[in-house]
């Protein structure tokens, strides 16, 4: 029998339903009487707003002016995310699942099961049986818990979160070329100071919409935009030079685009010799990428590749920005580090308007990925695997070396060791894996699997249907902390309303499954302040270092850019200012990279390659978005872009419903016939659920090094249905020509 019991009973109980209201509805004689300065809880702008207070209920928002990155700005998701909060899909009790039925529980009741379930597996089969799996868009303060739960209470080795489905190629290569990872080594407000702007594989417009206010100012000032993308996005119709490459060639098209750099003269000489490492490597390697041979291989015209080069060499000022389009690859470091080469050929970083940034996805991805939830991490971006990083940590969390277990593995690796009954146990927290991990039919199977799933989470989830107890936590209102935006900000979260019913905060719900664990000595906390007082202790000496914040300062100064080592420091805006990198000898690392295909390529049987992606009305795995009915309108389903010459060639209309099919499995979207994908490549947005999840088709491979797997890049073919040709949606028709617009 299937784990999840009667499925249409649980979604007429927990939704999802679309809701579009304040509570009492909408009024106009509301009694404000407070607004609560806070961050939006979606995308890693955390652009700035206050939370409307009527009775102790959230009842509206207001942009911050005051706050100096969106200065008033917000898009669709930021100004409807209040919605949310007194939502009525709200899990409000403990719930144990009992007979396929979930069961409302107390919550004495429901951790001691989780505990007494956690101690049986783990006195069974080891401390590594029972795994936790969490998310990037709690604040730091739980993410910070979250490790040290895993490796102190649990004392396991097997602790990822999903930041691992977003940054961690850029991440990785942001280590091995600056010796930190830091998503941007410039404040965004250097952005309008580049006379040209080089953004590969991001579509800001949709993903990362405020962006696009530092994007227009450099714009206004003159500036230049060159953009690598497969598709023709709101972003790249809007860039002076668009290479649009086929999906997985970056490593091909930036060792080109270096290629003319060097030829004409424009690589910054004295920079290389004086402040980098592997320069001959790179020379000898990109000598052999000419124009012609990059367009062969990417797709792109040779004099496109020239132009894009000579435009980036030539320029005074200019920066360079990645995301998921480059990263989501089993390439996806050595394209990263493709791109990084650039940077550090021509010496463009470490000054205003010269600089390079990844761009973020999840709200906290960048303080997520800071402080000891990630595999092979420790706090302060320690790495667990040395020596001298463990004796630190374990000094502050009080425990003896031999405590700390080594590093853990990736949550693909996880998925994996759960199939083989290695991992028998899992808490996750704040994630989806229904709908974010690739291959959703085998992690289906992997859930079904496993001994016993534990869910924190504020709603119902595809994920939680199977889990066998879900703890209720609190939404981003609920509770206070940190995030730290994609430009390495770190901002203070304020608490505007209790949490419904028995929902309790995340941290209280960690520390008492602790306690029971019989650990609750070190998990003493009794605010988010007091854990992050640890976090300023803990994370003191490493690069992230945030031992000079408090929660006043960081209001007081707009946020504070890490690292901030003294109280008295006022943070560090801009990263190699003094052309020092964090390398012991103080050099950045060049790195010799070669183009490889991706792990799939298109052949006979699945001839289209398809990368996959978001909408702006949509924020990753949708359990929050997916209830907005202002956001649903806009984009009720997922759709599949097709060029219309492979449209033609296969007989497909314009909202017709087709399978796309791949190795792994199949889903029905309609078709959005458009000229802004590349005839030989298709595109589904991901944030919706089986039937209809992207990921149902994509290629679970990993990046050797990130272990991030390969969204953006698989083999696909697109079937015909018989009597099919059902229109789209008119929602649906306004979205994707938003999208398109
Ligand atoms: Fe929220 Fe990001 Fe939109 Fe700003 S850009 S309102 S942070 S989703």
């Amino acid at each position: 029998m299937s784990k999840i019991g009667d499925l249409s009973e649980i979604i007429r109980e927990f939704g999802p339903h679309l809701h579009d209201a304040p509570p009492g509805g909408w009024r106009a004689d509301r009694r404000i009487e407070r607004a609560v300065p806070t961050h939006c809880p979606y995308c890693g702008m955390q652009c700035g707003l206050y939370l409307l207070v009527e009775q102790g209920r959230v009842v509206g928002l207001e942009p911050r002016y005051d706050f100096p990155v969106n200065e008033g700005r917000l898009c669709p998701k930021g100004v409807t995310a209040y919605l949310q909060v007194h939502h009525p899909d709200r899990l409000l009790h403990p719930l144990i699942k009992r007979d396929g039925r979930f069961v409302r529980a107390s919550w004495d009741e429901a951790l001691d099961l989780v505990a007494a379930r956690f101690g049986e597996i783990q006195s069974r089969h080891g401390k590594n049986a029972v795994a936790v799996y969490s998310g990037s868009s709690l604040t730091t303060e739980k993410t910070y818990l979250m490790g040290k739960f895993a490796r102190v209470a649990l004392g396991t080795r097997y602790v990822d979160y999903n930041g691992r489905l977003c940054m961690v190629s850029a991440a990785a290569a942001n280590l091995k070329a600056f010796g930190v990872d830091r998503g941007s080594a410039n404040p965004w407000s250097d952005i309008p100071l580049a006379e040209v702007l080089l953004i590969a594989g991001a579509n800001c417009a949709e993903t990362f919409p405020i962006l696009n206010k530092f994007l227009w100012q450099q714009r206004d000032n003159g500036g230049r935009w060159i953009i690598v993308d497969p598709r023709q996005t709101p972003t790249a119709r809007q860039g002076d030079i668009h290479l649009q490459l086929k999906p997985g060639t970056d490593v091909a098209l930036a060792n080109g685009l270096l290629h003319v750099i060097v030829e004409e003269g424009l690589a910054d000489d004295e920079f290389i010799a004086n402040c980098t490492v592997g320069w001959d490597e790179v020379l000898s390697t990109v000598e052999l990428y000419t124009p012609q041979v990059a367009s062969e291989i990417t797709g792109v015209p040779a004099e496109k590749i020239a132009a894009a080069a000579r435009l980036y060499g030539q320029a005074r000022t200019a920066m360079v920005f990645h995301a998921r389009g480059i990263e989501h690859h089993s390439h996806g470091v050595n394209n990263a580090l493709a791109y990084i080469n650039l940077v550090l050929a021509t010496g463009k970083i470490g000054a205003p308007g010269r600089g390079y940034g990844t761009i973020t996805g999840q709200g906290n991805g960048q303080g997520g990925r800071e402080h000891g939830q990630k595999a092979d991490q420790l706090p302060g971006q320690r790495s667990i695997s040395n020596p001298e990083h463990r004796r630190e940590i374990c000094a502050v969390w009080g425990i003896s070396e031999g405590e700390l277990p080594p590093a853990g593995v990736s949550v693909v690796e996880m998925f994996e060791l759960m199939r083989r009954s290695e991992i028998r146990g899992l808490l996750s927290i704040c994630n989806n894996v229904m709908v974010s991990l690739p291959d959703t039919n085998a992690v289906r199977r992997t859930l079904e699997g496993l001994d016993f799933y534990v869910c924190i989470d504020f709603f119902m989830s595809e994920s939680a249907r199977y889990a066998d107890v879900i703890l209720p936590g609190t939404a981003w209102s609920e509770d206070e902390g940190v995030t730290t935006n994609g430009e390495g900000r770190v901002v203070k979260i304020n608490r505007a309303n209790d949490p419904p019913g028995e929902a309790r905060c995340d941290w209280w719900i960690v520390c008492e499954i602790a306690r029971r664990l019989g650990r609750g000595q070190y998990f003493q906390f009794q605010t988010s302040r007091d854990i992050f007082e640890e976090i300023r202790l803990a994370s003191r000496g490493g690069n992230a270092d945030y031992y000079g914040m408090t929660y006043e300062k960081i209001e007081q100064q707009d946020g504070i850019f890490w690292p901030c080592p003294a109280l008295d420091h006022p943070g560090t805006p801009r990263l190699f200012e003094d052309r020092k990198f964090y390398h012991p000898d103080g050099r950045a690392r060049f790195h010799a990279v070669e183009y490889a295909p991706p792990a799939e390529t298109p052949d006979e049987e699945f001839p289209l390659i398809l990368t996959t992606g978001r909408v702006i009305y949509q924020y990753l795995s949708g359990n929050q978005t997916r209830r907005i009915k202002f956001l649903v309108d806009q984009c009720p389903e997922p759709y599949v872009e097709i060029h219309p010459e492979t449209a033609r060639r296969l007989g497909v209309q314009d909202g017709e419903r087709v399978r796309v099919r791949s190795r792994r499995g199949e889903g029905i979207f309609p078709a959005l016939v458009t000229e802004t994908i590349r005839p030989d490549t298709i595109f589904i947005p991901y944030h919706w659920p089986e039937p209809q999840a992207a990921n149902l088709l994509t290629n679970p491979v990993l990046d050797p090094v990130s272990k991030i797997p390969e969204f953006k890049a698989c083999a696909a073919r697109i079937e015909k249905l018989k009597g099919s040709a059902l229109p789209l949606y008119g929602a649906q028709r306004r979205g994707a020509s938003q999208s398109e617009a």
